[in-house]
């Protein structure tokens, strides 16, 4: 597959090239950029383009994550990213565009995988997993306790949910990293993304601020989480969240 993508890339002389920061994604970008060779941006979290200069503005953390740096390519070509899942959400299409597609051909022979796949074991969850749920309910530090993550869980199971957290509440133990989200976590886009008890830290907000409609529950008014939320209750969590499961569970 590097070698057909290399190929392409010569013939075609692209501007840009992007793709998924997925296992596939990382493992093929690198190759196929240091053959060309060219510079490559991995695991961006936003892409803009500065029209003047004609140059993909890559943006992503960096200095543990306490910076979001813009990277250019203004030498080489094509300029190479590779974009985290979900980061961006999905529009609808815009029929005013007139991107032509071209669809190129390849030798199927040399991109089959000496990989041979012996059998599927699915991996078995109980609950909804975050990346492809449509509604997520996240919890932070706020929730005190990781027994009160279970007032998550029930608001959870009425709304069809996944229970998502941050960081904090991950290395305080009150629930699993396959449920962080954020900058070293997952990276989700759902419909609906309810945080309770999180201030809303950058780390965190790289990793849900796409969400369709956000609702921040929490009791500070100048949590940073309200500047991304669509929808703000500011009150005690231990009195909202029951209250709107109990709620929920009438309709
Ligand atoms: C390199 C690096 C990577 C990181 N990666 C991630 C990451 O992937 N994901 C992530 O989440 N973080 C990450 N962090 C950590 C991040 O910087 C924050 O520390 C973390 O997100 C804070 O979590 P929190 O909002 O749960 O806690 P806090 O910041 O402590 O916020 C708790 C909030 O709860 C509110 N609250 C308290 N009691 C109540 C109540 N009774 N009712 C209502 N509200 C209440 C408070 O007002 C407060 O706003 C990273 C940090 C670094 C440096």
């Amino acid at each position: 597959l590097t070698q057909q993508l290399i190929e392409m890339i010569q013939q075609h002389r692209p501007e840009i090239v992007l793709a998924g920061a997925t296992a596939l994604g990382r493992a093929l970008t690198p190759r196929v950029a240091a053959a060309l060779p060219t510079g490559l941006s991995a695991d961006c979290i936003d892409l803009e383009i500065d029209a003047e200069k004609r140059l993909l503005l890559q943006t992503k953390p960096t200095f543990g994550g306490n910076i979001m740096a813009i990277i250019t390519c203004p030498k080489a070509r094509p300029q190479m990213a590779t974009v985290r899942p979900h980061v961006f959400s999905r529009h609808e299409p815009d029929s005013r565009r007139k991107g032509e597609i071209v669809k190129l051909d390849f030798n199927r022979e040399r991109i089959t995988s000496r990989t041979k796949l012996l059998d599927f074991v699915a991996e078995i969850t109980e609950t909804v997993r975050i990346e492809e749920a449509d509604v997520i309910i996240a919890g932070g530090r706020g929730l005190e306790k990781a027994e009160n993550f279970e007032m998550l869980d029930e608001l959870a199971s009425v709304m069809g949910a996944a229970v998502g957290a941050t960081r904090a509440a991950v290395d305080e133990g009150w629930t699993t990293y396959s449920h962080q989200i954020g900058q070293t976590g997952k990276t989700v886009c759902p419909r609906l993304y309810i945080a309770v008890g999180i201030s809303g830290a950058l780390q965190h907000v790289v990793g849900m601020q796409t969400s369709e409609c956000i609702v921040a529950i929490n009791e500070d008014p100048n949590a940073p989480i309200f500047e991304v939320a669509t929808y703000g209750i500011v009150g005690d969590l231990f009195q909202v969240v029951p209250l709107l499961t109990e709620k929920l569970k009438k309709r």
